[in-house]
């Protein structure tokens, strides 16, 4: 999450601008719409969260903040008191957009029936990792949580939305994977993969095996491909669909009759092709408030965990 990011939910966090790599979520972007892409990742146009994001936000931030203290002390009532201080933390204009009633206690109340955060073992929290492919596509995520224990290195990622139905679960998926590929590339593990579907909650285990994330970094290279073949000259084209319902850029999308701002140049003006070794954990530091890194939202309410 760099300034800019930061800035479009009036957080007064700063962070340095990193050069554009492939995100979960932006991979996901450029596979529906190239124009999309730009208009997040290139010209990161500000955005308004929906209520569901910003909850899926506050959630997140909570558990982040739980799991940074001691084991015996992770209890609802602690959760409880967090969400509170998150809340605080928005600014009015967000804390207006939940309502009276922002819905957290019920997903923290969920959350708290699908395990026992007492008995978490969690090497980081909100970890960001960048890694690079073998053709040089850099690739950045930030993992909710990186669990150690019987089940060996485990990703956890939380879901504020319910479990996907069968259509729906390749986008899912495809956030976790890449979070996979991530472990993969920077330890020489596939990790197992944890999503926590608070919504209804439903817990789902996987682990890739390394064929899969071999044919999903082949795609992954695929998307970066194309993106850096668009970057000098700006030529993301529009990809109209369904989802340009859920587009809040559509009164500035061609295909719905609105004009794009100018081009603004890839920033650096030269696709990136390195990367970073994985950010140190530094287990115990709880992000400083106010509420971290914003999520995308799907529109199911689901949260996708994001980097420009
Ligand atoms: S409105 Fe549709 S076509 Fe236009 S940028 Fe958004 S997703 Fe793409």
């Amino acid at each position: 999450m760099g300034t800019e990011t930061v800035a479009e939910y009036g957080a007064e966090v700063e962070a340095p601008p990193r050069p554009p790599a492939l995100s979960p979520s932006r991979a996901a972007d450029f596979r529906r719409c190239a124009l999309l892409y730009r208009f997040r990742a290139v010209d990161r146009l500000p955005e308004t969260p929906s209520p569901g994001a910003l909850r899926g936000t506050v959630v997140h931030a909570v558990l982040e903040r739980l799991h940074a203290l001691e084991p015996a002390a992770r209890e609802p009532g602690a959760a409880r008191a967090l969400a509170g201080e998150v809340l605080d933390a928005l600014d009015p204009g967000e804390r207006a957009l939940l309502g009276e009633d922002p819905g957290v206690d019920g997903l923290l109340a969920r959350y708290f029936a699908l395990e026992d955060p007492r008995t978490v073992t969690s090497e980081a929290r909100e970890l960001r990792v960048e890694a690079e492919l073998a053709d040089g596509s850099p690739l950045r995520g930030y993992l909710d949580r990186l669990d150690t224990g019987p089940g060996g290195l485990t990703v956890v990622d939380y879901k504020s939305g319910p479990a996907p139905s069968v259509h729906a679960e390749g986008r899912t998926l495809f956030g976790v994977r890449f979070y996979a590929l991530l472990l993969a590339r920077t330890r020489g593990v596939v990790p197992r993969l944890r999503l926590l579907h608070l919504a209804d909650t439903t817990s789902l285990t996987l682990r890739p095996t390394a064929d899969e994330l071999d044919r999903f970094a082949r795609v992954l290279a695929a998307v970066w491909a194309a993106i850096t073949r668009a970057a000098p000259t700006g030529d993301f084209r529009p990809n109209p669909g369904p989802g340009c319902t859920w587009c809040p850029f559509r009164d500035r999308c061609p295909a719905h009759g609105g004009t794009p701002p100018p081009y603004p140049g890839w920033p650096g003006d030269t696709p990136a092709t390195s990367a970073t070794p994985a950010t140190p954990a530094t287990p115990g530091t709880p992000a400083p408030l106010p509420v971290p890194r914003p999520r995308s939202a799907e529109p199911s309410g689901q949260t996708v965990g994001d980097a420009p």
